[in-house]
């Protein structure tokens, strides 16, 4: 259920939440919230700069010794009373989300919202069980064991095209193991990481475990990543983005995760269930309109079912209701902004010299004129090495080509220097699971794609980055081990002395 509210009055006090309250950037300079729907604006707020972000930063500091000295089940109770308090709340984070990235109601009521909240949940659970080795007498004469570690205070960095759940994803298992953390947002979305993190602090988790800065990336964004104080920086964004990242985490030699771009391949074999893959491919295309790192941009398709894909997508796609995100029965809102909105035109404008727009391929007109809407595109007939089939469009566009022999399909899917996600569409399950463990991805469906899971993990291969999100696993990006060795024999002379001072 959507639960509308003012925004500005709302957030009256400013964007920033430092130290449990919400206070005004200083660096000067002002973002305004658009609804991308309409391009009405949403909040104006002083953004943060390098001394917000410095002032955060030592409210995590301050924060740090008694949330990392807590027990795991102490930090595990406040996070379930978090996890009650946001559902108390649904209603304002379903409308919240929608109205600051244009997401369909739907959208934000059956995918984001509710699994950010199940995130939740799920991190309460597992703070209470970090993975280790047991401890024993391995060289028979100490005791051995490891101790899981906090890092300290975590710097991370967020998108714009999922800010409840790419907050989520970023705070929530820093805190399951005992870390405080500073989080920017996109200046573009704040709302639901501000909700979020007030939320955190409603339920009891004390002031300055979890913070957030929202400023600009080349301002706010280097100024955390390259905090001396940050013991690690975990950022999610594009593949260009994270490469500067990196160079300026690797300057101050802290932790690094990279959660990057995708481009992700959707490979249909002639076995596979026609109406099974045309409808997957529509949805896993549109989704967010698009702007899902994970999305299906490029399938390609064995040479048996080609035309009758191609055509089956192509119905589908004009099928689908692009409008306002509020309306009750639309499928497709708009994209973030209409600056995204122009660029995803500027890829399919280009394409038109050297490949077919089967359908889309425009803005539709009339009421929706005047947000960032861009119609379900289909493209064909656009070469392995164009723009289109290498590039992340992130827009509510799909490639397809064909292909013959079954390692064709597969050597076309690894082919861009992404490798996020993927998914391969079977009857036969030998095909399935060689696609299964040829493709180079950090997640491949077997037929279907896009389904996400609090219990497992999501992150990439190659130019998609390193590190994972979610799961159990993510606690090695948000711990260190330390092995702690113990002397079980209580003698002076070791044994082992004899190597450094002659025999005993
Ligand atoms: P982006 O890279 O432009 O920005 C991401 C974040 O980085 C924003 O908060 C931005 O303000 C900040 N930033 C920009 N310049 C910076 C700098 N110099 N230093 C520090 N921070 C800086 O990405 P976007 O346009 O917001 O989001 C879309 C991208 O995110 C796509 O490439 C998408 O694939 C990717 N993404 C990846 C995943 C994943 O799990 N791998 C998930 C969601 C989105």
């Amino acid at each position: 259920m959507v639960q509308r509210f003012d925004v500005s009055s709302r957030f009256a006090a400013g964007a920033q939440f430092t130290a449990g309250r919400l206070g005004s950037g200083t660096s000067g300079r002002t973002h305004t919230v658009l609804d991308p729907a309409t391009g009405e604006s949403v909040l104006g707020y002083e953004l943060a700069g390098p001394a917000d972000v410095g002032a955060a930063v030592e409210a995590a500091g301050r924060a740090l010794p008694e949330w990392a000295g807590a027990t795991p089940g102490e930090r595990s109770d406040a996070m379930h009373r978090w996890a009650a308090v946001l559902r108390e709340r649904t209603g304002d984070f379903v409308y919240a989300e929608s109205l600051q990235c244009g997401k369909p109601l739907k959208l934000s009521e059956e995918f984001d919202v509710p699994g950010s909240f199940d995130n939740v949940s799920f991190f309460a659970g597992a703070a209470r069980q970090l993975p280790g080795v047991a401890a024993a007498e391995y060289s028979g004469d100490h005791t051995s064991y490891v101790r899981r570690e906090p890092l300290g205070v975590i710097g991370s960095v967020a998108p714009w095209n999922y800010p409840l759940q790419m907050a989520a994803w970023k705070i929530l298992p820093a805190v399951a193991a005992g870390n405080t953390i500073v989080l920017k947002p996109s200046e573009l979305t704040p709302l639901t990481s501000l909700m979020f993190a007030e939320a955190a602090c409603e339920a009891g988790i004390p002031d300055g475990v979890v913070n957030i800065v929202s400023g600009a990336g080349a301002d706010a964004g280097e100024a955390l990543v390259g905090h001396p104080s940050i013991a690690m920086t975990s950022f999610t964004g594009s593949t260009a983005v994270g490469r500067r990242v990196a160079e300026i985490a690797t300057g101050t030699v802290k932790r690094l995760h990279l959660e990057l771009g995708g481009k992700a391949p959707f490979v249909v074999f002639d076995d596979a269930d026609l109406t099974a893959a045309v409808h997957g491919a529509v949805a896993g295309a549109l989704i967010n309109s698009g702007q899902d790192c994970t999305a299906a941009t490029r399938a390609y398709v064995q040479r048996p079912l080609y035309e009758e894909f191609v055509s089956g997508v192509a119905e589908l796609m004009r099928e689908v209701r692009v409008g306002d995100p509020f309306a009750p029965g639309t499928d497709l809102g708009p994209l973030v902004s209409h600056a995204h909105r122009d660029r995803v035109a500027g890829f399919v404008e280009r394409a038109r010299s050297y490949a077919t727009v089967v359908t889309g391929g425009e803005a539709p007109g009339g009421e929706l004129a005047k947000g960032a809407y861009y119609l379900p595109t289909l493209v064909t007939d656009a070469p392995q090495d164009s723009e289109i089939v290498q590039q992340e469009v992130f827009g509510p566009v799909l490639t397809v080509l064909p292909f013959d022999a079954d390692d064709q399909g597969i050597a076309l899917a690894n082919d861009t220097p992404y490798g996020l996600a993927a998914s391969a569409w079977s009857r036969d399950v030998f095909r399935t699971g060689s696609a299964a463990r040829e493709i180079r991805a950090g997640c491949v469906w077997i037929n279907d794609h896009i389904p996400i899971i609090s219990e497992m993990p999501h992150g990439g291969y190659k130019a998609s980055g390193y590190g994972k999100d979610m799961s159990a696993y993510s606690f090695e990006e948000y711990t260190q081990l330390k092995h702690v060795m113990q002397d079980t024999t209580a003698q002076a002379r070791k044994d082992w002395h004899r190597t450094v001072f002659g025999d005993r």
